[in-house]
């Protein structure tokens, strides 16, 4: 399959990880190097490469990212004191794998700019 990465082995169980989300569209697990005390990465399961390769036809699939990021971070009692989403996008954004992800970062207070 193109666009293949380690969170295509995620999505179809092929190697652990800590799901935390999960609807017939998103999945959410925990960062395995996390940045802060709560950091979840949420994903489509119809892999876009980029923000930067994301299309008309994926703004659909790209709000409900957001809003299972949201959804959770308001259930786990995230959301009062606040969180951070990020999207890194290509090399200087800091994006490692190439699966579009939404960071979910919470549970400490975060730092501005971000560096
Ligand atoms: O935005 P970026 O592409 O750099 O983020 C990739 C994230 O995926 C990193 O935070 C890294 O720790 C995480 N990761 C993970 N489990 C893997 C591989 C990477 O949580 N098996």
């Amino acid at each position: 399959m193109s666009n293949d990465t380690i969170f295509g082995k995620i999505i179809r169980r092929e190697i652990p990880a800590d799901i935390v989300y999960e609807d017939d569209e998103v999945l959410g697990f925990r960062d395995l190097n996390p940045q802060a005390p709560v950091h979840v990465l949420f994903i489509p399961k119809q892999p876009i490469a980029t923000l930067d390769a994301a299309t008309p036809q994926d703004a659909a699939l790209l709000g409900k990212v957001l809003l299972a990021a949201a959804g959770y971070a308001r259930e786990e009692g995230l959301a009062e004191d606040g969180y951070r989403t990020v999207i890194n996008c290509n090399e200087h954004g800091g994006q490692t794998v190439y699966h579009l992800h939404v960071h979910l970062l919470a549970g400490r207070r975060m730092q501005w700019p971000p560096g």
